[in-house]
């Protein structure tokens, strides 16, 4: 779990606002592999379960795959704030987070730490 991340990909955003969109209205959630700092790639979880409300995050053991930097989800409303359920999985996990929501475009989404409080990233095109 790296404490040093730079930045964020841009393709990272757009494909994690794709799959917001075409996994509406249920929520998507993925982790995020890091390469040299910045939040690159997504990481599917087997066996996820989209759609019921946050109750899945509690259920995630953090991965043993030391380049995973945290995770990503989307919110079917218009809302990026961290529920009470999101902070507590944050925590747990450790890492960096993003919250996407509707529209689901580059401006949508917002990044957190560990302690659920709000940080900027730069984006990386
Ligand atoms: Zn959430």
């Amino acid at each position: 779990m790296s404490d040093s991340i730079v930045g964020v990909d841009i393709d990272l955003i757009d494909g994690l606002n794709e799959a917001a969109r075409s996994t509406y209205p249920d929520e998507f959630l993925c982790l995020i592999r890091e390469i040299d700092g910045v939040l690159s790639e997504m990481v599917m979880i087997p066996g996820t379960v989209y759609g019921d409300s946050h109750s899945f995050l509690s259920q995630w053991m953090a991965p043993i795959d030391y380049s995973i930097a945290g995770s990503a989800h989307s919110h079917p409303g218009y809302s990026n704030e961290a529920s009470d359920a999101d902070k507590d999985y944050f925590s747990n996990m450790g890492g960096v987070h993003l919250i996407t929501c509707q529209p689901y475009d580059r401006k949508s989404w917002q990044a957190y730490n560990s302690k659920g409080e709000k940080i900027k990233l730069p984006v990386i095109y």
